[in-house]
């Protein structure tokens, strides 16, 4: 893989995997942004989750992380003489929101996010990792929506709504300061998972086109370091699905019928353990295709279905 950022080239995405940083020690990453990664590394997390704490005194926590005792305890003893009164969640992903109850039972803050969406939600068949990983039963004291604001303090958020990787995905952007707090919609060491029925593809490249609208500095995502170049990322992100969609689309006009077929002539050299997460990956290509009518499915899109290319009109 080739280090050089300077070109946005779909075949050469230039990922990101430097990350300083110690498990349960809060580092000052920008001014009024602290981060704390949890201890919950996989192939699909990378080192773990990023919970980042916003403000001083009266502080806003981003994505409290995993159910995971240790980290909740290095959360609060980073905020002595502090108080955290809004937790504020991307997306309901076990990762993100499993420490949600423990943090706001020991805090009394208050929790904020989308909230109930009416598109199904994935399940363990449907689970990237193999994993239970949604999290269904998750009620922010607050919802938030599009163009909506958070403030404390010394700070104030604007929400933006970027479904794709989940329905109820959202980013936060620091008003002014041209920052924003990714989640897993855009990271800088891999490329997001989209799964259906939890993930869009679709509707991740409009969010994708969203944050490209933006004349960002730097985003905080969810698992991995900084991205200085965020403009550039999401562009090579953007370029990169199109170029899956494209081989797609050849390999059925090639005759290839059914996912694993594609995967196989694709992904050539996928580790196994990313096999489920690039079957899915093909299906969220396929439904958009299919939406775009380049597409006929033999059936329900599934991971089992056969599909067909169209001609182009
Ligand atoms: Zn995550």
């Amino acid at each position: 893989m080739s280090k050089n950022a300077n070109t946005a080239n779909a075949s050469d995405l230039a990922f990101n995997r430097e990350m300083d940083f110690e498990y349960g020690v809060t580092l000052k990453i920008a001014p009024g942004v602290r981060r704390i990664v949890a201890n919950n590394p996989t192939p699909f997390t990378f080192k773990g989750t990023n919970s980042y704490i916003i403000g001083r005194g009266q502080v806003a926590v981003i994505d409290p992380g995993p159910e995971d005792e240790t980290h909740v305890d290095a959360i609060l003893a980073a905020l002595p003489g502090e108080r955290i009164t809004q937790i504020l969640v991307t997306h309901t992903h076990r990762d993100h929101t499993g420490a949600v109850d423990a943090l706001k039972a020991r805090t009394g803050a208050q929790v904020l996010g989308f909230g109930q969406t009416d598109t199904e939600r994935g399940v363990r068949t449907t689970s990237p990792s193999g994993k239970i990983f949604v999290d269904q039963d998750f009620t922010p004291d607050r919802q938030l929506r599009d163009g909506d604001a958070v403030e404390g303090e010394d700070w104030k958020m604007d929400v933006i709504h970027t479904p794709g990787h989940a329905p109820d995905h959202l980013c936060f952007a620091l008003t002014g300061q041209r920052t924003v707090f990714s989640g897993d919609h855009v990271m800088g060491w891999n490329t997001t998972v989209v799964a259906p029925p939890e993930g869009h593809m679709g509707d991740y490249l409009t969010s994708l086109e969203k944050l490209l609208e933006r004349r960002d500095l730097v985003f905080f995502p969810g698992h991995g370091g900084r991205i200085e170049t965020p403009q550039r990322v999401v562009k090579a992100y953007m370029m990169h699905r199109k170029m899956r969609e494209s081989a797609i689309y050849a390999c059925l006009q090639d005759g290839a019928r059914f996912i694993p077929q594609i995967v196989e002539k694709i992904y050539p050299r996928v580790d196994s353990i990313y096999l489920p997460a690039a079957a899915l990956s093909v299906l969220a290509h396929l439904e958009l295709l299919l939406e775009r009518g380049l597409v006929q499915a033999e059936g329900p899109p599934a991971i089992e279905t056969g599909f067909v290319a169209l001609p182009p009109e």
